[in-house]
């Protein structure tokens, strides 16, 4: 088995993976690192989700801080870029970075997220994030996986409805709640 921090934004996007992961020889350990989504609520109902599937897999889970108004600090000047433009980047560079420095300095040698794993996501703008989060802090692997391919994406709507999950309307922050819910996934 290979240990694997798994970046983690919420229990719909998360809970296929995470299978796929334990059925294939890695043992993921699963880290919430989400300071872009808005409000805090918002933010508890996501973590909360996540965490009662964990429980009943009985897998590890890390919650990072919480800090919105960091990640505003960070997003300065991009309030009004379109989803899966620049503030889309630098949302992705800020969580991934986290979760890089976090893995460099727990000992793992590979990390993923589940960022991409939304139809509604690019994908290549989520790996380029996360290379670039990797190659920041040095000898740590980002693991550049389609997530949408393999059966993952059927298997994650069965979970959705079989653990009747929370399935959130909006990206996170508070820019995409001006998105129409019916883009969301
Ligand atoms: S729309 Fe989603 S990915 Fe883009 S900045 Fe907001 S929370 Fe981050």
């Amino acid at each position: 088995m290979q240990d694997v921090l798994l970046h983690s934004c919420c229990a719909p996007c998360s809970t296929a993976i995470i299978e796929w992961m334990m059925n294939n020889g890695y043992t993921p350990t699963v880290f919430f690192s989400n300071s872009n989504i808005y409000p805090l609520e918002e933010y508890k109902h996501r973590q909360s989700e996540l965490e009662r599937f964990l429980q009943e897999k009985g897998l590890p889970f890390v919650e990072d801080d919480y800090d919105h108004t960091e990640w505003l600090t960070d997003m300065r000047g991009l309030e009004h870029e379109p989803e899966r433009g620049p503030r889309c980047t630098q949302c992705f560079r800020f969580r991934l970075l986290r979760a890089a420095r976090y893995a460099k300095a727990h000992g793992f040698a590979l990390f993923a997220t589940t960022l991409a794993s939304s139809r509604w996501k690019d994908i290549e703008q989520v790996n380029a994030a996360g290379q670039w989060a990797a190659e920041q802090v040095g000898d740590l692997e980002f693991w550049a996986k389609n997530w949408r391919k393999g059966g993952l994406q059927d298997r994650r709507n069965e979970l959705l409805r079989q653990y009747a999950f929370y399935n959130q309307q909006y990206c996170g922050c508070e820019f995409s709640q001006r998105i129409k819910p019916s883009l969301q996934e």
